[in-house]
């Protein structure tokens, strides 16, 4: 089974309690060192190091910050008190983290990065979908999408306020309608980049987020380790506190990952990208499906339905002329059957430079009766948003366009 690279800039490495431990540890107190043992003996606990710049602190898991905190000699309350300041009380430096003594403050800022994600444009009044472009420490453009109150599509309410959540620069896999794929692949976000969207949003929207979906931009299954850190924060009580079951990782078929994804105990809801019921009208619009066919596809899907007893969702964005026959949908519904899926059906969002668009009101609701006959589970979006060009990537693709022709 393949492994999901390794995030950029990173290496994995087990904190090593090998012959130099007591010279390592020697000069903590032996509570400390107890506690050391116990945390050691509890978990297996891989400790990720900067090999060109310092790790985000927000890419830790609280046990790390454990570590961190006890390996710099001090009390184990001390890694609370720090995530307490980063995910409930939000703050943007070390500095602010003001009931910590100023050497502790000063130890992290050497140890630890503390980025910072700006807002550079928001598209959208307050009670309507809203888009926002963000502009990452290294000048790389990202966007994520705040839908209010969105229809009941993945096992939430409907009245709760959803993020849509990116997990890369770009998308190295190139479907044939999406904005995002359109200039290609610039790195992977690391798990602060990935958090930060929401803690940015709930900032500047003065409202908690209630559900999380990854399809912003990118193949959240192809920086399968950044993301699954990210979710662990977004999840976790002394993070975001966010339940695994209100959020949603949207995949365009990665048949290994989903297999991997599928061992990983959080009980997140997984949504796939099906967008064609044959492999030849989905080979046409995705490229993936040249790697992964739709039997692979479906196989991997079993097994996480299976494995996880949850009922997965297919997205299926209508495209007029490619994939809206009554064969497809036919086809589709036998598919779905087979998983106990539900059927997501997304009308077409055009994107600015391509040739393809949405079917007629009727066409989408005789795709959607075709479905429904046969007794599966289907919803059509009759999405909020088109106005504002929803579909994530086409922000950033405009805002970068803007900027080379303002420079030109
Ligand atoms: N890469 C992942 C997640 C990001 S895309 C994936 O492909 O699933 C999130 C969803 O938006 C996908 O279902 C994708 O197919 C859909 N999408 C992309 N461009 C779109 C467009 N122009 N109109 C409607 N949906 C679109
Ligand atoms: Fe990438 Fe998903 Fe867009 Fe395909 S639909 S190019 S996988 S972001």
């Amino acid at each position: 089974m393949r492994r999901s690279p390794r995030p950029e800039g990173l290496r994995s490495k087990d904190i090593s309690f090998g012959p130099k431990r007591s010279r390592r540890w020697g000069f903590l107190h032996k509570k400390s060192q107890t506690l050391i043992q116990l945390l050691e003996a509890t978990s297996t606990v891989t400790f990720v190091v900067a090999e060109n710049a310092k790790i985000d602190i927000r890419s830790l898991q609280l046990q790390e910050i454990e570590k961190a905190v006890l390996e710099f000699g001090e009390p184990l309350y001390r890694a609370r008190q720090i995530v307490d300041w980063l995910y409930q009380k939000r703050v943007r430096s070390f500095d602010e983290m003001t009931d910590l003594p100023r050497k502790s403050r000063n130890r992290l800022a050497e140890q630890f990065n503390f980025s910072k994600i700006d807002i550079v444009r928001v598209l959208g009044s307050r009670d309507t979908t809203r888009k926002f472009l963000f502009r990452l420490s290294d000048g790389n453009l990202i966007e994520s999408v705040l839908i209010p109150a969105s229809p009941a599509l993945y096992g939430s309410r409907s009245d709760r306020r959803t993020i849509c959540v990116s997990t890369q620069v770009g998308c190295a896999y190139g479907c044939k309608f999406c904005a995002s794929g359109l200039e290609g692949f610039s790195r992977n976000l690391k798990p602060n980049e990935i958090v930060d969207q929401i803690i940015a949003i709930e900032r500047e929207n003065g409202e908690k987020i209630d559900n999380i979906v990854f399809m912003g931009m990118g193949e959240p299954l192809a920086n399968l380790e950044n993301l699954l850190r990210a979710i662990k924060i977004i999840n976790a009580p002394w993070g975001l506190g966010i339940g695994a079951r209100h959020i949603t990782v949207s995949t365009s078929g990665l048949a290994p990952q989903i297999r991997e994804l599928a061992e990983e105990p959080l009980q997140i809801r997984l949504a796939i990208s099906m967008h064609g019921a044959t492999d030849e009208v989905r080979g046409q619009i995705m490229p993936i499906n040249r790697r992964y066919n739709v039997e692979t596809l479906l196989s991997a899907c079993d097994y996480y339905a299976e494995r996880k007893k949850q009922r997965l969702t297919f997205e299926y964005i209508l495209i007029e002329g490619v994939n809206d026959s009554d064969e497809q949908a036919r086809l589709l519904g036998r598919r779905a059957k087979r998983l106990s899926a539900k059927v997501n059906l997304i009308p077409y969002n055009t994107v600015h430079g391509l040739p393809w668009s949405r079917p007629s009101k009727d066409r989408q609701e005789k795709f959607l009766s075709i479905l429904r006959e046969r007794g599966v589970a289907a919803t059509l979006r009759r999405e909020k948003g088109h106005d504002i060009d929803a579909a994530c990537g086409q922000l950033r693709l405009q805002t970068k366009r803007e900027l080379e022709a303002a420079s030109s």
